[in-house]
This record gives structure tokens, sequence and C-alpha cells, in this order.
């Protein structure tokens, strides 16, 4: 976890307006009676009040004494997977309802603006056929989940659904991307009024997306560095290179010396696989390219070293230092 809060910290700098614990409960904009024929008043009281802020609540109970109690929530559910499940359906609760409330209005069939309607008509043909898309995700949900629009590290708007209280920032299984837009398909969210019924449900609330706001979310999401982190995320070469690095390297320096000796040639197999692989377009300039370049060189050089018959710790440690450097570089370039 150590690791982790490190690794994040340079990301955080750089994100000041996020809220931090102890979270808090967003207002609301509107009473629990705007939307009477759509949603219900006592469905939208319970949801708001029982549901939205039990997982704020449990959520910052999770969190109590923890040495990373202070990350933003985006980063939490960022890294979501690196987190206990309390913390990782709290944090993803707490988030996707401060969303929903906000991406609905009294003001009945609002249209896109004319920049996000373009784009997804580029995506999905029309308006019409993103919102059968969207129907389609939240209607094959099984059990409780959400559907969602999604802005992706390639800056494509794509349809995705998550079960339970997962989101598509999360480090899991995508399509990942950031949210402009998420219907709520638990059943908590519909009974009192449709009771099973949630076709009918997904129907009447597509009346009231604020797309005012969904608009907003969009110029917001096309600039959030979330979405490279996302893009950095799915790199698997440069993944699979420092789970390898990790290994060796924090092995070394707690004295232990076997990993490097047997698994370097395993080092240098994944650097070059990194050098031939595929580099995402956001990280596809001439500092990354250098400096895998010259990750490759000095993985190949361990190699050498390590082969050698009477190689010593502090020659072995030596050069996982320049290695491990290297690596760091890399990441490092890919931060700007
Ligand atoms: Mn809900």
């Amino acid at each position: 976890m150590k690791k982790l809060i490190v690794a994040l910290t340079g990301i955080i700098y750089s994100l000041t307006s996020f809220s931090q614990a102890p979270y808090e409960l967003p207002k609301l904009n509107y009473g629990y009676d705007a939307f009477v024929n759509n949603i219900d008043k006592e469905t939208m009281q319970i949801h708001y009040e029982k549901h939205h802020a039990g997982y704020v609540s449990n959520l910052n109970k999770a969190l109590e004494g923890k040495k990373f109690a202070n990350l933003p929530l985006e980063v939490i559910v960022l890294n979501a997977t690196h987190f206990d499940n309390a913390i990782r359906n709290n944090a993803g609760g707490h988030y996707n309802h401060t969303m929903f409330w906000t991406i609905l209005t009294p003001e009945k069939n609002q249209k896109p603006s004319e920049k996000l309607l373009s784009a997804i008509n580029n995506d999905f043909g029309s308006f019409e056929s993103m919102l059968e898309k969207l129907n389609d995700a939240a209607s094959k949900r099984f059990g409780s989940g959400w559907a969602w629009l999604i802005v992706t590290p390639d800056k494509k708007l794509v349809i995705t659904s998550t079960p339970n209280q997962d989101n598509p920032i999360m480090d899991v299984e995508g399509p990942r991307g950031f949210p402009i837009l998420g219907i709520d398909v638990w059943e908590h969210a519909y009974y009192l009024k449709y009771q099973n019924k949630r076709a009918d449900y997904l129907k009447s609330i597509v009346e009231i997306i604020n797309w005012e706001q969904v608009s907003k979310n969009y110029e917001n999401a096309l600039a959030n560095p979330f979405l490279k982190e996302i893009e950095k995320d799915s790199w698997k070469e440069l993944n699979d290179f420092h789970e390898i690095m990790a290994i060796t390297f924090h092995s070394a320096e707690k004295g232990n010396f076997e990993p490097i000796r047997t698994r370097h040639m395993e080092l240098a197999e994944k650097a070059t696989a990194l050098k031939q692989g595929t580099i995402p377009a956001s990280f596809n300039n001439e500092a990354v390219k250098n400096a895998i370049e010259k990750l490759e060189k000095e993985t190949q050089k361990m190699c050498k070293i390590a082969s050698g018959k009477k190689v010593t710790d502090k020659q072995l440690m030596e050069q996982l230092e320049i290695v491990h450097k290297a690596f760091h570089d890399l990441s490092g370039s890919c931060e700007h």
C-alpha cells in the first residue's frame, strides 16, 4: 500500500479540487418531489438519505485510522482493487450516486450540447441509437449495477455497464474510461414505483436526464488526468515489466539476490517486449521511446552481469539500481 501511495503522489498534487475524507453527502439541487411522474418522492428520499448516506458513513468508517484516509475519492476509485471490499464498494457507491443526482433534472427532455451530440453521432450513428445501447446495457445488467456513457482514453464515447457499485474508472475488467452519465439499476432506485419492471423505469428516467450537465461532464472528461492514468494502466508490457522489476529489485534491497540471479533473463525479455510493443497514444513520444531504449539496454547489461560466474551481490545491486532508475525515468516521462 505504501508503494501505491508514493506512486499516486504526483497525480494527487495535480488534483486539489477533489473531495477528501471524511466524505460528506452532497446537497441536492432539487426536492425529493422534483420528479414525481418519473421517480416518486419516497424512493428519492430513501435512496438519498438511507442508501447514499449509508455509503458515505460506511466509507468513512472503513477508512478510519488508515494511513491513506486522506486520498481524494477519485484516487481510491481508480485503484479500487488495491483496497478491501468495504472501501471499494462504499467509495464506488459514494462516487456513483454523487454523479447520479447531478445528471437528473426536473426540466424534461433536454438535449446534449452541439459538441457532445456530434461526438454521439460519430460514435453511435445517432442520439437515438446511443439511447438504445444505454437502455440495452441497463436492461441486461444482471442483478444490481450501473449503465454508463463513458469517455475512453482515446476520447471515444462508449456505453458499458458494471456490477454492484463498481464503475468504469476502477482498475477492473474494462471498457474503462471516465463516466459522464450513469444510470442506477439497483432495485432500490425504482422498486417502490415500478416494482420489478426495470424496463419501465429506464424508459421513464431518460426523460429527466440533465443533458446540460452531461455535456459539461463530457468537456471535463476530455481533459481529465485520470484518463491518462487509465490508459497507462492498460499498457500491458509496462505492467509486465514493472511486476518482475518489483520482485527482483525489492528483494535485492532486502538482501535477497536469488530473484535477480534466477530471473534476469525474464527481466530482459520483458524490456524487449516493451520496446517492441505498441506504446499507447498519449505516451507515444520521443522522451518515452528514448527511456524505453535506455531501459532495454540496461536490462541487457544486467543479464550479462548476472550471468557472470563470480558475480557479487554488490555488482548485481549496482546494475539493478541503474535498471530501476531507468524504469522510473520511463515512468516519469509518462507523466508529462
Ligand atoms: Mn442507488
